[in-house]
């Protein structure tokens, strides 16, 4: 018996539980891609978050399903619009890294009312992207919570 208590127990178990053991393949774009080719990107891909990059392939923005509803609102000709002027840009991007708690992963999400973030590498040139934490990674978390010992 450790003379923990359960909420202890819990805590304890939760810091073990890491971003880099969870996340996901991102999906990116450049940012000269289309408005129309992202949104055919988000159905191939099955996913409802892009990550925008340079050349580089460094971060420069995200993309979401409501962003791209949002262009096409007044304006038919999604072929013509570049997704660097619809996307959220860096530095206003939330991310997070390898190490991180899963559990504070989960609070940006709801205290940033966000679905997704990207997982980065910090370099000095800037962000590479390496994978992706989403509501549904958080989910698959939880319910892992319950089928341990
Ligand atoms: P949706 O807009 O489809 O409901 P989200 O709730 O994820 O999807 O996005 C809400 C807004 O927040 C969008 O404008 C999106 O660009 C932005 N956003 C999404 N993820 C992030 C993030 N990790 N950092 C900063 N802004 C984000």
């Amino acid at each position: 018996y450790t003379g923990k208590t359960p909420s202890k127990l819990l805590n304890t178990k939760l810091k073990t539980m890491v971003v880099k053991d969870y996340q996901s393949i991102p999906i990116v774009v450049q940012e000269k891609v289309s408005a129309y080719d992202a949104i055919c990107t988000m159905f191939l891909e099955d996913v409802g978050t892009l990550f925008v990059v340079d050349q580089n392939a460094f971060l420069q923005g995200v993309l979401s399903r409501k962003d791209l509803l949002r262009a096409a609102i007044g304006n038919r000709q999604l072929d013509q619009v570049p997704v660097s002027v619809i996307m959220t840009r860096m530095p206003n991007i939330t991310v997070c890294e390898g190490e991180d708690a899963i559990v504070d992963v989960a609070r940006l999400l709801t205290t940033r009312q966000i679905d997704g973030v990207p997982v980065v590498n910090k370099t000095e040139e800037g962000l590479e992207v390496v994978g992706r934490i989403t509501k549904t990674t958080i989910a698959k978390a939880f319910v892992e919570l319950s089928e341990g010992d």
